[in-house]
């Protein structure tokens, strides 16, 4: 592998931008100096040329479900397509989810899931582990202590899909659940939706089944509930809690009194829950736009928003869960619509323009691109288990690096993106900037709308 010297670029971290040179050698970050001479590299240095190019560490999708395997059918991104996708967004980390399979425990779960991720991953990728009801017993402590060995400490569990046996339904159970978290250092992710409102909606629902009415059916109020009920728990085990795709003011204001009451809490939103609302749930292609949680209101964008500038939001993640406009739109009955959106590609670029939106003219950085950089690589590599071998410039690390031309004015349509999918629920959004190149330990696996990953290569990380 030749070293490679990207010259005369903007290098962003989540601290600070300053014009430097940075060199990569045998896969890592070697030299990152003001002025770094072609002549001082080892031969056949390939010098990169990063003039008005944003460098930035390798993105992470802290919330991907490639392949994921679901009500009798499969999602469209398979592992090596999410990989691709990823890579075009300027994505070299994902961490995907693994479901608490039936009938086994949580090491073979975890590495179940890890063997179908090997041969087609092609960034590289870690696991949250589900812990679901229907496999919750008394081994679960020492469950825990074997994940971790494996490097796995981070647990995703929800508040609903009882029907489906998701949910742990006995609050000692949960109890129990969070205090073994918190004394193995494991970090608790949930899906919050509260349980009871939600089947009590339904089960006295007079109306009809329409794309719409899911966002009736899953209100903001069960999100916000079932962060007070969880929190509440994690609170009494001292452990801090990751909410995954808070959507609402309502979870927000949740948020707001569990840190209120001193514990520590992560939220994590998406680029749908900032960008668009439930009036995409009408007319001919609403199937498209149903995820669960669903797409909320435009003061619920706002919120969000708000939250993001003020730093109250840690990670921006996208439950990238993608079907094809053929699978979604086979229903219009919100119980059967196959949920969830792709993502992970238009991620960082949707931020980037809001980041230029919030600014405008103003000579202020009210949302400066460290603040972009810290929500889409740094805070998810720290808090998974991956710093600063993910998520930084520090020498001798893995050289993830994004070049990334912030300026170029583009709209996203269905044509330029590369999901399965083959459709992006942003279409027609005018988007500004755009990844160029992306390298992976070293590796250049897109440049320029090429994509030169290789199935297989990407690795699986431990999370320390
Ligand atoms: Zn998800």
């Amino acid at each position: 592998m030749s070293a490679i010297l990207i010259k005369n670029g903007r290098l962003v971290d989540d601290k600070a931008s300053w014009d430097a040179d940075l060199l990569v050698e045998e896969g890592r970050i070697s030299k990152v100096e003001a002025f770094i001479d072609e002549s001082s590299c080892p031969t056949g240095t390939r010098v990169v040329d990063a003039s008005g190019l944003v460098v930035m560490p390798g993105l992470i999708d802290a919330h991907t479900h490639y392949h994921l395997v679901s009500r009798g059918t499969v999602t469209c991104d398979s592992f090596e397509q999410g990989s691709r996708l990823a890579a075009f967004g300027g994505v070299t980390t994902v961490v995907d989810f693994a479901d608490h399979n039936k009938g086994m425990g949580l090491v073979d779960s975890a590495n179940y899931r890890l063997e179908e991720m090997r041969p087609g991953m092609a960034i590289d990728y870690t696991i949250h582990q589900g812990v679901y009801g229907h496999g919750y017993d008394n081994t679960i402590g020492k469950q825990l202590e074997d994940l971790k060995k494996m490097g796995i400490k981070t647990l995703k569990i929800f508040t609903t899909y009882r029907n489906t046996g998701y949910l742990i339904e006995n609050r000692d159970d949960l109890l129990y659940l969070f205090k073994n978290a918190k004394k193995l250092g494991l970090m608790v992710c949930a899906h919050c939706e509260f349980n009871p409102m939600i089947e009590e909606l339904s089960d006295n629902w007079t109306g009809d089944f329409s794309p719409a009415s899911h966002a009736k059916l899953r209100p903001a109020e069960a999100e916000g509930k079932a962060i007070d009920l969880f929190g509440g728990i994690a609170l009494e085990a001292e452990c801090p809690l990751y909410v995954v795709h808070v959507s609402s003011k309502c979870g927000l204001d949740a948020v707001r009194r569990l840190r209120g009451k001193g514990l520590e809490v992560y939220v994590e939103t998406t680029p749908h829950y900032l960008f668009l609302d439930r009036s995409k749930l009408e007319g001919p292609d609403a199937s498209l736009y149903v995820m669960t949680p669903p797409l909320r209101d435009k003061t619920d964008n706002k919120a969000l928003q708000e939250a993001v500038v003020d730093g109250e939001v840690q990670v921006i993640a996208t439950d990238h869960c993608a079907f094809t406009r053929e699978q979604k739109l086979s229903s219009s009955d919100c119980r059967t619509i196959y949920p969830g959106i792709p993502g992970t590609e238009e991620m960082f670029t949707l931020l980037n323009t809001f980041r230029v939106e919030t600014n405008g003219d103003a000579g202020e950085e009210v949302l400066p691109f460290t603040k972009l950089v810290e929500l889409m690589s740094t805070n998810p590599a720290r808090l998974f288990g991956l710093y600063p071998n993910k998520g930084s410039f520090a020498l001798g690390t893995d050289a993830d690096i994004v070049l990334f031309d912030p300026s170029v004015k583009w709209t996203l349509d269905d044509s330029n993106v590369h999901s399965a999918s083959l459709y992006t629920p942003y279409r027609g959004f005018d988007v500004q900037g755009r990844a160029v190149m992306t390298i992976l330990r070293g590796k250049v696996i897109m440049e320029d709308g090429e994509y030169y990953g290789v199935p297989g290569e990407g690795r699986f990380l431990r999370q320390c």
